[in-house]
């Protein structure tokens, strides 16, 4: 049996290494490592496949984060709704511009924004909500626009590990993760379901103005050569990584399916079981795995993370800590206990290995171990 690993990068690459190589050789040989060509394909063919009108393609999805919340124009005091359940790149970017996090509970089947928070956690400060589609599930993007327009507020999705996941709206209309709310982020680090090699990132919208900016914003505040109408900073994503991600868009679909078919294994052989509880589902998104999460209720999750280390599988916790108390972010408003769900999944979740790549012979050594050390 091939070594299992949380991502197997390395098979993914030897199927179309031809592809990659290329892309990488045509970079190197033209010398055009920033802004070329590749840069502006990757672009276009990212709006063709998320149907989006502007992809603007920066550093990294913190960034895209960053930028996205720099081209609202928020200004200090202002107060940004984040699931405390979450990568710490999302509240990182509200505190470093100055903005105020305010973070909310999480939904205990689904482990994203839970509305009902989103709701009481509004005041008259509040600008914008940046909703996770956590471990590539959307989040409740229909009650979350709604609560939106109704308060007059932004929504900046944290699309980071959810590209090409849908979500279909009450009236039948579906939109990618990420092209929903006013500005969507994404990223293209390694292990993402897009990956780089290397960093990467992107950012969404379907305004004009709004792309305009941020484009510039990602530009150093430029829209002139050396003219600077705004403070900027600089992130783009360069031409090598750009032929990468191109060569790989055309397999995304593929990706997906293999994940979900990895996840649909592991659904069938955990679903019975009473002391593990396996990713819930929002009906109105589809799931792409970027994670595939464990609630493990009836069991020592710790233990059973360790004893699948001794039989060389790997399994990770996403994430041990809620924000309200990671130590940078500790702030007297937030108390322990006052995001019960999320603390609860802080103790309980565990992912298994999830990529493109798992055969058979590996999801079945897999499961089988997991049920064994949780039955004994
Ligand atoms: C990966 C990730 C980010 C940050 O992306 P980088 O490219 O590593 O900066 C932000 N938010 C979430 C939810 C992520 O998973």
């Amino acid at each position: 049996m091939k070594k299992i690993q949380m991502v197997d990068l390395q098979t993914q690459y030897e199927r179309i290494r031809q592809e990659i190589d290329n892309g990488i050789r045509q970079v190197i040989e033209s010398a055009t490592f920033v802004k070329g060509p590749q840069v502006t394909a990757f672009q276009e063919h990212l709006e063709q496949y998320t149907g989006v009108k502007h992809v603007i393609p920066v550093g990294n999805g913190t960034d895209a984060l960053q930028i996205a919340l720099m081209g609202l124009g928020l200004k200090p005091g202002d107060e940004v709704i984040t699931p405390t359940f979450t990568f710490i790149a999302t509240a990182e970017v509200v505190a470093l511009l100055g903005l105020t996090p305010v973070v909310v509970d999480v939904d205990w089947e689904t482990m994203n924004m839970d509305i009902e928070s989103v709701r009481r956690a509004i005041t008259p400060r509040t600008k914008a909500i940046v909703p996770v589609h956590l471990f590539g599930q959307c989040a409740d993007m229909e009650s979350l626009m709604a609560l939106a327009q109704e308060h007059h507020l932004y929504i900046v999705e944290d699309a980071c590990q959810a590209i090409g996941a849908k979500y279909t709206f009450a009236n039948g209309e579906t939109k990618q993760a990420g092209t929903i709310g006013h500005i969507g982020c994404t990223s293209f680090f390694p292990s993402k379901n897009l990956g780089c090699y290397g960093d990467g990132g992107a950012i969404f919208t379907n305004d004009d103005e709004l792309a305009a900016r941020m484009r510039a914003i990602a530009n150093h505040g430029m829209v002139v050569r050396y003219h600077h109408d705004m403070i900027g900073v600089n992130s783009r994503l360069d031409s090598i990584q750009a032929a990468i991600l191109d060569a790989k868009l055309p397999h995304l679909d593929e990706y997906i399916a293999a994940r979900q078919k990895a996840a649909a294994y592991y659904d069938k052989a955990f679903g019975n079981n009473d002391k593990l509880l396996i990713p819930g589902r929002q009906s109105h998104s589809t799931h792409v795995f970027h994670q595939y999460t464990l609630r493990v209720i009836g069991a020592d999750r710790d233990k059973l993370r360790e004893g699948l280390a001794e039989r060389n599988i790997p399994a990770m916790i996403y994430y041990p800590v809620p924000l309200h108390q990671q130590k940078a972010y500790l702030d007297p408003r937030y108390k322990d206990g006052d995001f019960p769900v999320a603390e609860r999944l802080a103790a309980c979740v565990l992912s298994l290995p999830m990529h493109t790549e798992l055969d058979e012979e590996q999801l079945k050594y897999i499961t089988s171990n997991v049920l064994e050390l949780v039955n004994n």
